[in-house]
């Protein structure tokens, strides 16, 4: 088998009302799906979560040379002579993304041409993984209460909601997403990287008296000392590293003991193959991993190939704010039933896309985005509305 050609579609999607977070409101989210083609007719799928416009760039008019007549299943090979092209400028950022992006659509490949679901290729025995509802952002206590029940109803056991508004609504809402869904079933809390020593650790404080799974991003990702001085004082878990790219940033936030448990995402990390090597290395250092996904339906599906088997691998990220790229990008949908997503048992990753949600949300020009806050991505300084100063 050798690989013929790369086709890249950028999707987006417009949320009617959107929601709000600590970078003000979100009205629409993007993401990059690569499908490699191969002389055997054969086609796997891969997704990166970046600007659009550098991801083509990347994609198409860097790499797509060289992977042409390389045989597909070389995966890890392929992976370092991208890695090496891309150097220069990438090792973290939009040409890790694009690598990973392609690296998944490799393993999709390499599971195909041998028989097997890509998580049983990673050493695995079981096809489900375990997930949570990741939602409730900033909203007024009582929907966030119901909204949290829904997730239960809907057979996650997980959920989790966005702190770092005001010291105010983060207790109230810590209460109340704790009463709404009960002792028996977990809340994770993202602080949105808006604390700074001192209300980290009251928070922290609070967090533990209602007893959260994790206290994600308290700080900005590049503070690692703060979160190295806050592990030592606080018992709730700290996670971290949707904003960490390949192995060696991995590598520094273990050295640094800055988290309890590591958070890779394939689709913005460097693919399947890295989001491995950063489990293993966590797996080495004594700490857990739970990807990081908030981009499309095929991303959550690669990072649970991954998580469902590795040994410190906790739980998955499946966005439950009514975004259609997750919900129904797949004509195989996400199922969660008792807090497990299931797993195909078919080759490769198992899925298909499902063309009509292509069609309906292709972007006709990666390189010139309607202005907009894309959650993690502002286009246009009148989308620049991040919140005002926590208290
Ligand atoms: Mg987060």
């Amino acid at each position: 088998m050798k690989i013929d050609r790369l086709e890249t579609i950028h999707l987006c999607f417009e949320y009617d009302e959107g929601f709000t977070y600590a970078g003000g409101t979100c009205s629409a989210r993007v993401t990059t799906l690569v499908l490699v083609h191969t002389d055997t007719g054969a086609v796997g799928i891969g997704s990166g979560y970046s600007h659009p416009g550098l991801m083509e760039l990347v994609l198409q008019h860097q790499l797509a040379p060289f992977l042409q007549g390389e045989d597909p299943t070389q995966v890890e090979a392929l992976w370092e002579k991208m890695y090496r092209i891309t150097r220069w400028y990438g090792r973290k950022g939009a040409a890790m993304t694009a690598i990973g992006a392609l690296d998944t659509a490799l393993w999709d490949l390499r599971g195909q041409a041998a028989g097997q679901p890509v998580w049983r290729l990673l050493g695995g025995q079981r096809s489900t993984c375990p997930a949570y509802a990741s939602a409730l952002l900033w909203n007024d206590v009582d929907a966030l209460a119901a909204e949290a029940a829904r997730h239960i109803e809907n057979g996650f056991r997980r959920v989790k909601m966005r702190l770092g508004r005001s010291s105010e609504y983060d207790v109230a809402a810590v209460q109340a997403v704790r009463q709404a869904i009960g002792p028996d079933n977990d809340m994770l809390v993202d602080g949105s990287m808006r604390y700074n020593n001192q209300t980290a650790r009251e928070m922290a404080a609070q967090l533990e008296t209602h007893s959260a799974f994790w206290f994600e991003e308290p700080f900005e990702p590049e503070n690692l000392e703060a979160f190295t001085s806050l592990r030592q004082d606080v018992r709730v878990p700290l996670a971290a590293g949707e904003n960490e790219f390949g192995l060696q940033g991995f590598k520094e936030l273990i050295r640094n003991q800055a988290v309890d448990i590591v958070q890779p995402d394939a689709s913005r990390c460097g693919g399947i193959t890295e989001t491995k090597r950063v489990a293993d290395a966590a797996q080495a250092a004594g700490l857990r991993v739970a990807t990081h996904s908030w981009s499309d339906a095929l991303a959550i599906v690669a990072n649970a190939h991954v998580i469902s088997n590795a040994p410190n691998g906790i739980t998955v990220e499946v966005d439950q704010t009514g975004n259609p790229l997750v919900e129904q990008l797949l004509n195989e949908p996400l199922e969660i039933s008792d807090g497990q997503l299931a797993l195909s048992e078919a080759p490769g990753l198992g899925v298909s896309l499902n063309q009509a949600v292509i069609e309906s949300h292709r972007l006709s020009d990666p390189f010139n985005l309607a202005n907009g806050s894309y959650s993690d991505m502002v286009f246009g300084p009148d989308f620049f509305r991040p919140a005002g100063p926590y208290v």
